[in-house]
């Protein structure tokens, strides 16, 4: 079986219905803390934190474990410039745990969830995989850590890895069965949602001085399906090529920029009214503009988008806001 740590998760979840839509075990390793029992959709759980080493090695120990695909983390930039201590344990405690787990049980394929925020500011667009990487806030740290353990338990312990970099996940299962409901939400697509559909007053734009055409950040937004695609693409590459892959690293975005005005104006678009926003003072470690290149996933392991453009990525969500209102308690 494949173990999901997260899978309860906005990630994780998606991913976790993928691997079942193709027959896959799945055992969700989860303490609900943020996540949502109704996005398992009825995958077996074991419930618990991974900051927690015994639960997390008698999971290993009574279960049939071939692989990890690990989401379970913190993962807002804003929040880890206040409070790094929370990031510094989640993100690299945990995945500790989860890492000396596999060793101690011989597991030896791992799926990380990892970011552009690796990157930190990077001299040239789009960001390609040999980049420096010189995180400019600690979430980008601490990736940038996990990615440096698996590179010595890789070694150590013969465990193959990809670590999937991803640029910005939004959108939600196009059947409307999933989507994104963080609590608070920090994320820029679905707070641009609940301004128009009145759950807010407004959205504030974090800066709109920066050297960028329209002066607002720019991402790279990628569709929630497709990193999902991409997590099988690697579980797959590791499980027909076992020693082969090692311990390698892939940016997941579509090389489409997008400005935080764009987003407004396309979900404005959408909704088929105007989107009520204020200009609010720049986030402290946002770097104005990060988009990137996935040609290097797409040559190695045939990985293309299907929902690639910010339209249909804002659609998805659209429909899910709509249907679930309250989130998954509207389910
Ligand atoms: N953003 C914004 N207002 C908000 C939330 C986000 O202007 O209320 C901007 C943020 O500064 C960034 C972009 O939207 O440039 C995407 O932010 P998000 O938090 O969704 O993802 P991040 O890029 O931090 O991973």
């Amino acid at each position: 079986m494949i173990l999901v740590s997260g899978g309860a998760g906005y990630i994780g979840s998606h991913t976790v219905l993928a691997l079942r839509e193709r027959g896959r075990n799945v055992l969700v390793l989860d303490d609900l803390s943020e996540g949502h029992e109704e996005a398992l959709l009825g995958a077996p759980l074991a419930r618990g934190s991974m900051l927690d080493r015994d639960f997390v090695m008698k999971t290993f120990e009574e279960n049939d474990i071939a692989a990890v695909f690990h989401f379970a983390a913190r993962c807002y930039v804003g929040e880890s410039v206040q409070d790094p201590g929370k990031y510094y344990n989640a993100n690299v405690n945990g995945t500790l745990n989860l890492l000396d787990a596999m060793a101690a049980t011989g597991v030896n394929k791992f799926v990380l969830s990892s970011t552009c925020a690796t990157y930190g500011e990077p001299e040239s667009m789009p960001i390609v995989e040999e980049m420096p990487q010189k995180p400019v806030n600690p979430y980008g740290a601490t990736k940038l850590i996990d990615e440096w353990m698996l590179k010595d338990f890789h070694r150590a312990h013969g465990i193959e890895s990809v670590a999937l970099r991803y640029f910005n996940a939004a959108g939600a299962d196009p059947e409307g069965r999933l989507g994104e409901d963080h609590d608070p939400e920090t994320h820029l697509i679905p707070l641009v949602i609940d301004a128009v559909m009145g759950k807010r007053d407004k959205i504030t734009v974090f800066g709109n001085d920066y050297d960028t055409p329209d002066g607002t950040c720019i991402r790279d937004y990628i569709h929630i399906v497709d990193l999902a695609e991409a997590h099988i693409l690697a579980l797959e590459a590791m499980e027909q090529d076992p020693g082969n892959i090692g311990c390698r690293a892939y940016n997941l975005g579509n090389q489409a920029g997008t400005s935080v005005l764009e987003v407004i104006e396309t979900v404005a678009e959408i909704a088929g009214k105007p989107v009520p926003y204020e200009i609010g003072e720049r986030r402290p470690g946002d770097p104005p503009r990060l988009v990137g290149s996935s040609a290097k996933i797409g040559r190695e392991l045939g990985w293309k988008p299907r929902f690639g453009d910010i339209k249909t990525i804002v659609e998805t969500a659209w429909k899910w806001h709509q249907t679930h209102p309250r989130g998954f308690a509207s389910s």
